[in-house]
């Protein structure tokens, strides 16, 4: 077992962080109090390849294995101080890039997946609905055969959907199959923006993440002609699942690389803050916090990669991705939590971007399968 990273690992790594340290930064505090995508940065991203990483050469992407994908994401969380960007991007990439070049026909990825890699194209992965969420499956959006057979209606809500407001395409999931349901019933669409019928109503105000556009997608009588079915008919839930362990291995690789950035930022004020007549640092209490920062850096790291590693190797992968997922998250929150006690009052005050990483970080227990959901998972490889 080999744990070093290799020579384009290395380089890799550090072209991103000092990528996203220049270009990605600048303004992010009014980005984030106004609630501000812009668009501008995605495209510098696309020029990177950020958003097709692991996508091969041929249709526009990166080329790069699943593990050195997760070793760039984590670069990616280090250097960009906006995690509502680095969402964005990373849901774009792992939930909807990764299903259609998984699943597509080489017909949809010739046509879509050049501008998802570059930028040009924004997509939306569009499952939860506000009437089901964790049980995602129980789905009330439809997709009805036209009588000739060549195309699909849909008709439904989908919410929480990450980039919807400035999505250009949706990969949506219906159910074609009631009775079928999880087993074969549901079935994923890629649908358009400007398709008669379609359109994003209310984007949501929210606690972090506020650079990262959320909002509700509504489908009237939507018609796609058949050639907007990803793969086959009834493949929707394991094209889902599929996508969800890469999310989950690899999404939380970002958040690997903004808890180094915390680690450093609190270690920093330590060592120079000082109150009764030392640094804060020589009190225990501070440095066993910060001891506690890195062990759950490094066992997250550790967790990130292994299920990153098995993305393309291992049966085992939804348990390990789920197991990161869980750790990753919670780890996150704790780190931003424990940031924030370290700086104290200052730590509270929006001028010093330790309060934004917490607001930031709340959601990722939450998103990509709740933690009591990946909780669920695992047990039940356990057999219980
Ligand atoms: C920032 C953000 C971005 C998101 N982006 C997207 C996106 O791009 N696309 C998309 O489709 N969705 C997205 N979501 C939605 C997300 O997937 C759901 O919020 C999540 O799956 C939980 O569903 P829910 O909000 O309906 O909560 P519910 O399912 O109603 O859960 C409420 C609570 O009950 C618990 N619970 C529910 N069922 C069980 C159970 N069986 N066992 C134990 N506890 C349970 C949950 O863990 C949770 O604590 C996003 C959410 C957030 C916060």
């Amino acid at each position: 077992m080999d744990f070093s990273y290799s020579d384009e690992q290395k380089l890799l790594r550090d072209e991103i962080v000092r990528f996203a340290q220049q270009e990605l930064n600048e303004g992010i505090a009014q980005r984030d109090r106004e609630q501000i995508f812009a668009p501008e940065l995605w495209l510098k991203c696309g020029e990177m390849k950020l958003p097709g990483l692991p996508v091969p050469e041929e249709y526009g992407g990166g080329g790069l294995d699943a593990l050195s994908t997760a070793i760039a994401l984590e670069a990616f969380g280090y250097g960009c101080h906006d995690g509502g960007l680095a969402f964005s991007l990373a849901a774009h990439l792992l939930a909807c890039v990764i299903p259609i070049w998984k699943f597509g026909s080489e017909e949809q990825k010739h046509k879509y997946l050049p501008g998802l890699c570059n930028g040009k194209i924004i997509a939306v992965n569009a499952m939860s609905e506000p009437d089901s969420g964790s049980d995602a499956f129980a789905m009330r959006t439809r997709a009805v055969a036209t009588p000739d057979g060549l195309g699909f209606r849909i008709n439904g809500t989908k919410t929480f959907s990450s980039n919807g407001p400035v999505a250009d395409l949706a990969v949506t999931f219906a159910l074609t199959d009631p009775e079928k349901g999880y087993h074969g019933g549901v079935t994923t669409f890629l649908v358009e923006k400007g398709t008669p019928g379609f359109r994003s109503s209310k984007k949501w105000d929210k606690m972090g993440l506020r650079t990262s556009p959320i909002g509700e997608l509504v489908y009237e009588d939507v018609y796609v002609p058949a050639s907007q079915v990803l793969g086959k008919v009834g493949a929707g839930s394991t094209q889902f699942t599929h996508s969800m362990d890469w999310e989950r291995a690899c999404l939380v690789a970002c958040h690997v690389g903004t808890m180094e950035r915390l680690l450093e930022k609190a270690i920093r004020q330590a060592r120079t803050r000082k109150q009764f007549g030392q640094t804060i640092g020589k009190f225990q209490a501070v440095a066993h916090r910060i001891a506690d920062m890195k062990i759950s850096l490094e066992a997250a790291r550790l967790l990130i990669y292994k299920a990153a590693w098995g993305l393309e190797r291992s049966r085992m992968v939804a348990i390990d991705a789920a197991i990161a997922k869980v750790f990753g998250s919670e780890a996150l929150v704790q780190t931003a939590l424990n940031t924030v006690q370290i700086f104290g009052g200052y730590g509270f005050m929006t001028e010093y971007e330790v309060e934004r990483a917490l607001r930031d970080a709340i959601g990722s227990t939450i998103y990509s399968g709740t933690s009591e959901m990946q909780r669920n998972i695992i047990a039940r490889w356990l057999g219980l």
